[in-house]
């Protein structure tokens, strides 16, 4: 099926792409459905803000939509920074100026006491003429910790310091980065919903 991806994230995008590829399905961009919008994400969840994400665009395009909403749950700082890790250092901060404030965090955190999950909900939103529109969110969480400095130059956003094992997700190729994260897991539950319904 061919869905839109509901979101401006173009390395976000790629994965979601590759991700949903891989199940056989396809996504338009926001771009190539000639949507421009920023979305405020004001839940209080991954799952919340996944809805609004999908719904949103689901209700301007007409068409099934699938959204990722993710961030980094960090155990010494009590599940933060969360649904805000794109804010983490500011509202429109860089990756680099994030990683750089996570890492001043925890800077005198020893190893024992640095483990963290990257976690994403997906959602599904279909608009449904004369009904009710269907609505389904999935979560994959990949356990891992917060390297002590950036490691690798792959991927995106705090890939470079998030680590499973002694590799970083930086340093993963993207088939094995698919195969354990947080949205690799996330979108592969959803296939599954959507393989149980029917258009
Ligand atoms: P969102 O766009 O509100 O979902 O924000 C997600 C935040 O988590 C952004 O800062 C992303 O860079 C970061 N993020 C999400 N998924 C990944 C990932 O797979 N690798 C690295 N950073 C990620």
């Amino acid at each position: 099926m061919i869905f839109a991806a509901a979101t401006n994230n173009a390395k976000k995008l790629k994965e979601i792409k590759r991700i949903l590829n891989a199940l056989g399905h396809d996504a338009k961009t926001l771009k190539e459905l000639g949507i421009e919008i920023e979305i405020e994400e004001n839940g209080t969840t991954f799952a919340e803000n996944a809805v609004i994400k999908a719904k949103t665009i689901a209700t301007i395009c007409k068409m099934p939509t699938i959204s990722d909403d993710s961030g980094l749950e960090v155990d010494f700082l009590n599940g933060a920074p969360g649904v805000y890790t794109a804010r983490y250092a500011g509202e429109n901060a860089t990756d680099d100026e994030n990683i750089d404030k996570l890492l001043d965090a925890l800077k005198d955190v020893p190893q024992e006491d640095r483990g963290a999950a990257f976690v994403s909900s997906v959602c599904l939103y279909v608009p449904v003429e004369n009904g009710e529109d269907i609505s389904v969110v999935c979560t994959g969480r990949c356990p891992g910790w917060i390297g002590w400095e950036r490691i690798g130059d792959g991927g995106f956003g705090y890939d470079p310091i998030f680590m499973v094992g002694d590799v970083s997700y930086s340093e993963m190729s993207a088939e094995e980065k698919d195969a354990i994260s947080h949205r690799g897991q996330a979108l592969r539950l959803l296939g599954e919903e959507i393989a149980k319904m029917m258009f």
